[in-house]
């Protein structure tokens, strides 16, 4: 039977090496030591990937000083402990290299590798910001030699083929961008100068490894600086010079340099879809089938794929959190288990925010622990417990789902008549709703392996204690308050404010729009979306509203999840005025006096209604009195301290894991 995804499970010939289908999973950084990382990538390779390109490993001490010495051969075996564990579940494994070039950093204390970050011109990069030394002949030669010596390397310890990086304002891109590069000499000027240095480093990498290695080159498409820098045409002009010589197997094709980071790894609420995919077709056609092509970007779901496959965009399609937030995805898909796949929220919180430290993920806490907690190391319980699980929101379901993924007996209650919590009200925000996606997974979830669940269904320490469950574990979460209190004004514990002002939090707010008056204050105190997007939505109704936060900068927190130039533009084109560096003083019937941070008068701003958006207490009460009962529990999520999504859940994965190991006595004590 035909199925939508069928264009996906042809192999392809990349060189000497077939793909098992038409999935790959791209470079990105995990930040994982060698043993670690080949677990992470073993995970894929059992989920059924076709092909996977690790991160980039530097080719030269310039590229990002004090980093791991790729270019050194006793690397050859750290590529044997990466690479191996996935090549042994039968997936190829190519091993990208790389120069960042002006994106390098010069973070070392070793005054050995001291030095400028190298580029093609003095062009510092918006990401590091360090002004590079316009790279001179013995330094290229130098830079060559490393790409060649790293990738040998990368042959010795087993890996399939290299992938030479050419894009995101790293070196060669620097090189091949009319932008970046200002050069007249042999490696600068025409197409045909800039394009040299990756075709040096083609011949040499290609010399060294010979015809039985593929050797693939990874471009920036767009880098969306017009007509001045690289673009679909400009890159089409490049592929023909490349692909000339038959130096590489394949072509891969990202976008954009450190001036559009949030283009290159778009958040959900962007609403971009693959968008590379209508130009990688001219790229496709100057190949003309010669050697294959690879493409990535924000591509989230397999149908899409298919779909980029059917219209001949590209050859592969690239996923890269599809494949963090589900290892499995593409085994799934081909089992027609679609419905089981995690679905990746976008949200960016434990992959592009913690760039630099170990990867983590929002719906799937087991990214980066797979040698702790992957699907082949969590065995069944050896006996099973009753468990009752109190609170429905991300913690919650979580414990549930990793206590009965142990077989253990698992019951949830939860006090209202849905499952989610407070992120199911985050959800309805404008460009918010993929928040959805952890509740309803981990509810398909809880459905799959027979977890009772109860709504509407209140707690008290009676009827748990009747419940008789071997193991407790409450999840009750935090409720906003609203006195006021902010940590940034240690000289008072609440605002001040006049008697009959109409004051609300932001969640009853969210619930009930209509309880706002036509003008609106809204105090941002966490730095994140909530305040923003219910601006937006009161905006949209018509009201005056306006949102303030004693921070330099409103939303902080959309800031390193790449959020922030997506929404905030949005919110100013919907009339929502910004304050920054301002304190709410005092509130008073129809207006509240403020007070700048910086120093200067007060002044007041008119509005009937005033939403807080400052503290969340836990909600342990319950929690304490089963505890004082000397009852086996242990607590989780924002019950312990109100926090975020991400945290919640890699709470109640930990807790539900640990049921009947033993760990609920000082569980009780200390969480
Ligand atoms: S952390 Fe969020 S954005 Fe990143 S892969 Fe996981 S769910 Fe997707």
């Amino acid at each position: 039977m035909n199925t939508p995804l069928d264009a996906l499970w042809q192999r392809v010939r990349i060189g000497p090496v077939e793909t098992r289908n038409r999935i790959y999973m791209p470079a990105h950084q995990p930040t994982l030591a060698a043993a670690e990382y080949g677990a992470y990538l073993a995970e894929r390779a059992r989920g059924g990937v076709g092909l996977i390109v690790t991160h980039g490993f530097h080719v030269h001490p310039a590229s990002a000083r004090g980093g791991a010495a790729s270019w050194e051969p006793g690397w050859a075996e750290s590529v044997r402990e990466f690479v191996g564990p996935a090549k042994a579940e039968g997936c190829p494994v190519f091993v990208q290299i790389t120069h960042m070039g002006a994106s390098g950093h010069r973070r070392t204390d070793d005054l050995a590798q001291w030095g400028s970050v190298l580029a093609a011109s003095a062009i510092p990069s918006p990401v590091h910001r360090a002004m590079p030394k316009p790279m001179e002949e013995h330094d290229i030669a130098e830079v060559i030699r490393g790409f060649a010596e790293t990738a040998a390397h990368v042959q010795a310890g087993g890996g399939d083929g290299v992938e030479i990086h050419g894009s995101h304002g790293y070196l060669l891109s620097n090189f091949l961008s009319p932008w970046w590069n200002r050069r007249d000499d042999a490696w600068g000027g025409d197409t045909e100068r800039r394009t040299r240095l990756a075709l040096e480093v083609g011949r040499a990498v290609r010399k060294r490894c010979g015809s039985g290695f593929a050797i693939g080159i990874k471009l920036s498409l767009d880098e969306y600086l017009g007509p001045q820098g690289t673009t679909p045409e400009e890159t089409v002009r490049v592929v023909h010079l490349l692909e000339r010589e038959k130096l590489f197997d394949y072509v891969c094709l990202s976008h954009t340099d450190y001036h559009f980071n949030h283009k290159l790894v778009p958040p959900a609420s962007s609403g971009e879809t693959a968008p590379l995919a209508e130009n990688a077709a001219k790229v496709r056609a100057a190949l003309a089938g010669r050697i294959p092509l690879l493409i990535q970007g924000s591509v989230r779901e397999l149908a899409t794929a298919a779909r980029i496959v059917e219209r001949g965009q590209s050859d592969l399609v690239g996923l890269v959190r599809a494949h963090i937030a589900d290892p499995e995805i593409v085994n799934k898909s081909r089992e027609g288990r679609t419905s089981e796949i995690r679905r990746c929220v976008g949200a960016n919180q434990g992959c592009w925010r913690r760039l630099g430290q170990n990867l983590s993920c929002t719906v799937n806490p087991a990214a980066g622990r797979e040698k702790s907690h992957g699907a082949t190391v969590i065995l069944p319980a050896a006996q099973p417990r009753r468990v009752l699980v109190i609170g429905g929101g991300p913690a919650g379901l979580k414990a549930a789902e990793a206590a009965a993924s142990r077989g253990h007996d698992v019951t949830l209650w939860e006090r209202s008549n849905r499952l989610g919590g407070q992120v199911r009200q985050a959800a309805l925000l404008p460009d918010w709703s993929s928040w959805n996606f952890v509740v309803d997974d981990l509810a398909a979830a809880l459905a799959r392996r027979g977890v009772a669940i109860r709504l509407d269904t209140v707690a008290t320490a009676d009827s748990v204690q009747a419940f008789g469950a071997d193991e407790i574990i409450v999840a009750t979460g935090a409720r906003w308050q609203t006195s006021g209190f902010s940590t940034f004004r240690t000289d008072r514990e609440a605002i001040e404010r006049a008697p009959d002002t109409h004051v609300l939090d932001p969640l009853t707010a969210l619930a009930n729009l209509e309880a706002c008056g036509r003008s609106v204050l809204i105090v941002d105190d966490n730095g994140d979306y909530l305040p923003h997007g219910l601006a937006r939505l009161l905006s949209a109704t018509g009201r005056t509203v306006t949102v303030l936060t004693a921070d330099a900068m409103p939303a902080r927190k959309l800031e390193p999840t790449l959020d922030w130039p997506w929404l905030m533009p949005r919110g100013a084109a919907a009339g929502v005025k910004l304050r920054t560096s301002v304190f709410v003083e005092r509130i008073e019937k129809d207006y509240a006096v403020l007070r700048n941070a910086l120093g200067g008068p007060t002044e007041v701003a008119m509005a009937d209604t005033v939403i807080l958006s400052m503290m969340r207490e836990s909600d342990d009460s319950l929690y304490h009195l089963l505890a004082g009962r000397g009852l086996p529990v242990r607590r989780i999520g924002d019950c312990v301290a109100p926090r975020e999504v991400d945290d919640a859940v890699l709470e109640g994965f930990r807790e539900g894991h640990a049921v009947g190991t033993g760990a609920v006595e000082a569980a009780g004590r200390v969480r």
